[in-house]
Order: structure tokens, then C-alpha cells, then sequence
């Protein structure tokens, strides 16, 4: 065990009490950073592991010994796929091409990427971009509404 001084809400190992819902470790704390401009990820202080979005325990090893950090919106597409039906908010936009992205930090993130499947190719260089949800609340959670819609911009 460390002698680690700076515990606190941004720091694992957290108490029951540290995980409340604007905490950074919480989706709603997550897309409330994103709405910011700042990409959130934990990460793993025992095997390295870059979780996003931030997890209060690492689901590579298990530890609990987690620290939030801003993460670089760049990254490269690590896989994709198109989605012929994709929820009702985003039905104007079928066929979306969904990706999941490795940052450069190592930690991979899946969105929507604003091209079409077949532009898109594995290494191809992106950046997290996000946008104030312009579509009606009613479809979806109410939670949700005021979350950033996040899409990724092909870079280059
Ligand atoms: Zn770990």
C-alpha cells in the first residue's frame, strides 16, 4: 500500500460515498466533463489500463487503484462497422458508421464517425468532437437529454 496523499473524489480506492452522480467515475459526471470540452478517463495506477469512460475499478486487473485524467481527443480507428438501423434519434443519419477508437493514450472509445463505412479504413486518424443534442428529449432518457451527442471527425 502507498502513502498517497492526494485521496480524494478523483483518486481510487473510493468509499461508497466518493461515487455520487456528478462524480467523474459516473456516466453523468463523464458526459458533464464532455460537455466541458474535456475527454475523462481512469486510469489503472497497478497495469496501466486507460479506462474510458473512468471505471472507480479497473476491469483489466481488478484494482481499485484508479486516478482520473484528461485524455488527448485524437486517436486512430482501431475497428468499425455500419449500423443499418440505429436508435430512433439517430435515424436521419442511416446508415451511421459506428467505430471504436484507440486514443493516443492507449484507451479506446466507441462513436459515431461522421463519414461514410466505406471511407473509412482501421489506422485512420479521428478526433472526438461533440455537439449539444439538437433532437427531441422525448426520444430519449430523460438523463440523457442534456448529454453531449460525441462524434468522431476524420482528421487529415
Ligand atoms: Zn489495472
Amino acid at each position: 500500500m502507498t502513502d498517497d496523499t492526494t485521496a480524494g473524489a478523483d483518486v481510487g480506492p473510493l468509499s461508497r460515498d466518493d461515487v455520487v452522480a456528478d462524480s467523474p467515475f459516473t456516466l453523468p459526471g463523464f458526459f458533464d466533463a464532455l460537455a466541458d470540452d474535456r475527454l475523462l478517463a481512469a486510469e489503472c495506477r497497478d497495469c496501466d489500463a486507460v479506462l474510458v469512460p473512468p471505471r472507480p475499478a479497473c476491469y483489466e486487473c481488478g484494482s481499485r487503484n484508479v486516478a482520473i485524467a484528461e485524455q488527448s481527443k485524437t486517436g486512430a480507428v482501431y475497428s468499425y462497422t455500419e449500423v443499418a438501423r440505429p436508435p430512433s434519434a439517430f435515424e436521419d443519419l442511416a446508415p451511421i458508421t459506428l467505430a471504436v477508437v484507440e486514443l493516443e493514450s492507449g484507451g479506446r472509445l466507441t462513436g459515431r464517425v461522421d463519414a461514410a463505412y466505406d471511407d473509412v479504413e482501421i489506422g485512420m486518424p479521428v478526433e472526438l468532437t461533440t455537439r449539444t443534442p439538437d433532437f427531441d428529449a422525448e426520444a430519449v432518457l430523460s438523463y440523457e437529454a442534456d448529454w453531449p451527442i460525441h462524434v468522431f471527425e476524420p482528421r487529415g
